[in-house]
């Protein structure tokens, strides 16, 4: 037997469609079979090569939702509960954290860890399917396995996807108090999941900017009080609405979900004095700009975060909330289309171009 698989050979190639021989079953491991796996916008990233130490040819796909094929002495997930054939899980992408170096033991930074690994992202083609974007994936011994929380459906995992997941650590990250108004930068799946969690942590106002349109009434959907278009309005007409909606003060938090340097200076602009500002869209190199130390951050009192990927508590706790107002937070609604493995590369190009907001693999 064999697996299908889109394979990323390099960066700038038209993904193959390899099949990838049956992985042997380690004692500790489980084979999946894939429902469903999401494309992301750090698909988009490493097919532009724009990540380093990325061992090409990859098996993309980091965030996806499986069917128990065979689990090896494994009987239970990471949660406790019972793991048989069929049932339908998720997985923590992030593996081979060592809990032995210095980042994972003095400074508690294991996404620092030098012997981190993502699924999709940074194993290698040759090394099996361990990537979603094919018909089973392997999940090597010690992968943190859950099985879905009820209500939720692959739909909904994928829907919110690994941007769930970073905006739940984004606004994690900031000093949100209830009533706070908080302004999101960016309504694509970080910027969509950082709205979500902004008005289920308490905000008394969420205001969210972004383009295009559809972005925006998903961000409504989500619990946004008023959008704001980065296309139809200045920014100076942005800055004159949200100064009215806060009392001339500026916002408390603003979390930013852009990957655009520009949008930087903006926040600043609009932060209240003593506001927090987490910056979690740019987990690539986009550029640089110029800020003013004196206006921008110390007069300011700015307090300025940043947020890079995500920790297994955040993928646990912004699924347990997503299961818990599921009927508030339709993330399935999120997922815009549904392509086959041999369709990857029109899949990257519809997310790339803004076609879809989430665009999910199905083998
Ligand atoms: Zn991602
Ligand atoms: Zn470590």
């Amino acid at each position: 037997m064999t697996i299908r698989a889109a394979v990323m050979t390099a960066p700038g190639k038209e993904l193959q469609v390899w099949d990838l021989p049956d992985p042997a079953l380690e004692p500790g491991s489980v084979l999946l079979e894939t429902v469903a796996s999401e494309v992301c916008g750090t698909d988009v990233h490493l097919y532009h090569g724009r990540l380093a130490g990325v061992p090409y040819p990859i098996v993309p796909g980091h965030v996806s939702v499986g069917r128990v094929l065979e689990a090896r002495g494994v009987d239970r997930d990471v949660l406790g509960e019972a793991l048989r054939p069929g049932d339908v899980v998720t997985f923590y992408d992030v593996h081979e954290v060592c809990n032995a170096c210095w980042h994972c033991l003095v400074a508690r930074q294991p996404n620092r860890c030098p012997n981190r690994k993502v699924y999709g992202i940074t194993y290698s083609a040759h090394d099996g399917p361990l990537g979603g974007w094919a018909e089973r994936i392997f999940l090597k011994p010690g992968v943190r396995i859950f099985k879905l929380p009820d209500p939720l459906t692959a739909d909904d995992v994928i829907g919110g996807g690994c941007g769930l997941f970073t905006g739940y650590a984004a606004v994690e990250r900031s000093t949100l108090a209830m009533g706070d108004t908080v302004l999101v930068q960016g309504a694509g799946p970080v910027g969509l999941g950082a709205t979500a969690f902004a008005a289920l942590r308490g905000a008394g106002q969420v205001i969210v900017i972004g383009a295009p349109a559809p972005r925006l009434e998903l961000a409504k959907a989500l619990g946004a009080d008023v959008t704001l278009s980065v296309t139809d309005l200045s920014s100076k007409e942005r800055e004159v609405r949200i100064r009215e909606l806060t009392g001339g003060r500026g916002v408390d938090v603003a979390i930013e979900a852009t990957g655009n340097p520009a949008a930087i200076g903006e926040a600043l602009g609009l932060l209240r004095d003593g506001g927090t500002y987490v910056i979690a869209g740019h987990y690539t190199d986009t550029g640089s700009i110029t800020l003013n130390p004196h206006i921008d951050i110390n007069r300011k009192h700015a307090d300025i975060r940043g947020q890079w990927g995500t920790d297994f508590h955040h993928v646990y706790r912004a699924l347990r909330m997503l299961a818990k107002h599921h009927a508030r937070l339709p993330l399935a609604r999120i997922v815009g289309a549904r392509y086959g493995i041999g369709d990857a590369n029109r899949a990257l190009a519809d997310v790339e171009a803004l076609r879809v907001t989430k665009a999910v693999i199905v083998p």
